[in-house]
């Protein structure tokens, strides 16, 4: 345990007129009451795990003592047609999803980690990519686990294909007639910079190439347009911007001209009658196809409920706020922050930023430490970066001015 070297109310630190009166103006305002938010502390940290919603503690309860507990296995069919049953569960999940990420409700399927689904997209997508090309394409600072798939795939693909990792904004000069896959992750988890997915899956497609998206940083964080963008397979986080809770079920979309793309990890829960128990596969129809197995029930029925705090979410509103809060946060420090030892690593660029605000700081391990002590819950990233996730459904602009005290504070402690 560290020992803060300051000490504060965070919640009595003065807060500007101008920001409470964003406040008052805010129209997601009334959202923050819908989570448990710990008291004392302000939490900047939903980018890795998402705050807890009311309502998912009102569904676990009823899924463990009456549909688990009294129900018990008829609860896999029971309540159907009002849209109850454990099996149908999946495919609900999945039509709250696609709203948020401009899919068709058959074009996603929900279940197991995004590390499983980015294997199944990725799999899907090199069988469907043209039939020459050995180039998986990637940002070189991707996200750990989606280098890991695929250097995991391409192993088991018998090393018929090569990784090859550019800079992120690189890509487009790099795509060329060996590409057959293009693999990225829309916002970058250390920096927050935003790829423009219309723009970029553009770009791949002109040169005849497929993409796969990561949305971990970008669903429910702001409105995602897959179709519009016109994208081949995304993947996406169940536990981040979308709430659903440690290890939430991860999410996959594959658009309806790749429905008939084979399915690596075919299993039962992905055929087209389950309880036929058939000899061979037949996939299901649609994106249902890519469940591979029994529905995780308890975890997607908190997601299920998670998402239902986004239902009457205006999306544009929620971009509008997020930016508005990362570009208050930003303001704010910028006075101080070379004084500090900070060096913004997130774009400016309102078009290039995600939902956080992340700084390079030569100590930022022990200085996040040290802010987590004082109750300002970011994170940090490896090697020099401190990390501040935030979320227009639970912040408040008073939050932004209070966590920018508290870092000017804690840095001021510290140099
Ligand atoms: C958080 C994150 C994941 C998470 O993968 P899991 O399989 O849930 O551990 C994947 N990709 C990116 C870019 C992430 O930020």
């Amino acid at each position: 345990m560290t020992t803060p070297t300051v000490q504060f109310a965070l919640d009595r630190l003065p807060v500007p007129a101008h920001l409470l009166d964003q406040d008052a103006h805010d129209p997601l305002a009334h959202k923050r009451q819908e989570f448990m938010l710990p008291g004392g502390v302000i939490y900047l940290d939903g980018n890795s795990l998402g705050a807890l919603s009311r309502r998912v503690t009102e569904r676990l309860t009823r899924v463990t003592t009456q549909e688990w507990g009294q129900a018990l296995i008829g609860s896999w069919t029971a309540g159907a047609a009002q849209g109850q049953d454990w099996m149908g569960l999946p495919d609900r999940v999945a039509a709250k999803l696609a709203r948020l990420i401009g899919a068709h409700p058959d074009e996603v399927a929900v279940g197991d980690s995004t590390s499983v689904n980015t294997f199944k997209a990725l799999a899907a997508a090199l069988a469907t990519a043209h039939p020459g090309r050995r180039v998986i394409l990637t940002d070189q600072d991707n996200f750990p686990t989606d280098l890991y798939v695929a250097q995991g795939l391409i192993g088991l693909l018998g090393e018929r294909y090569e990784l090859r990792r550019v800079p992120a904004d690189d890509v487009a000069a790099h795509l060329n007639s060996e590409v057959a896959a293009v693999l990225l992750t829309q916002v970058d988890y250390r920096t927050g910079r935003c790829l423009d997915l219309a723009a970029v899956s553009a770009a791949a497609h002109a040169a005849g190439a497929l993409t796969v998206w990561d949305l971990a940083h970008s669903a429910g964080a702001f409105p995602v347009e897959l179709n519009a963008a016109g994208a081949d397979f995304a993947v996406g986080c169940g536990y981040k911007y979308l709430n659903g809770g440690p290890g939430a079920p991860a999410f996959l979309f594959a658009a309806r001209r790749h429905h008939a793309a084979p399915v690596a990890l075919s299993g039962w829960m992905g055929h087209a009658d389950p309880f036929e128990m058939a000899r061979d596969f037949q996939p299901a129809p649609g994106a249902r196809r890519f469940v591979t197995g029994t529905p995780m029930v308890l975890s997607l029925s908190a997601l299920d409920a998670a998402l239902d705090v986004f239902e009457d979410v205006d999306l544009q509103a929620l971009r509008t706020k997020s930016l508005a809060l990362t570009d208050t946060f930003i303001a704010l420090l910028d006075p101080v922050s070379e004084r500090l030892g900070l060096t913004l690593v997130t774009p400016r660029d309102q078009a290039r930023r995600g939902s956080q605000v992340s700084y390079r700081h030569p100590d930022a391990r022990a200085v996040m430490a040290e802010l987590i002590a004082a109750g300002i819950v970011g994170d940090f990233r490896t090697p020099d970066i401190l990390r501040f996730g935030f979320t227009p459904l639970y912040h408040s602009f008073a939050d932004v001015s209070r966590a920018a005290q508290g870092v000017q504070a804690v840095l001021e402690a510290y140099a």
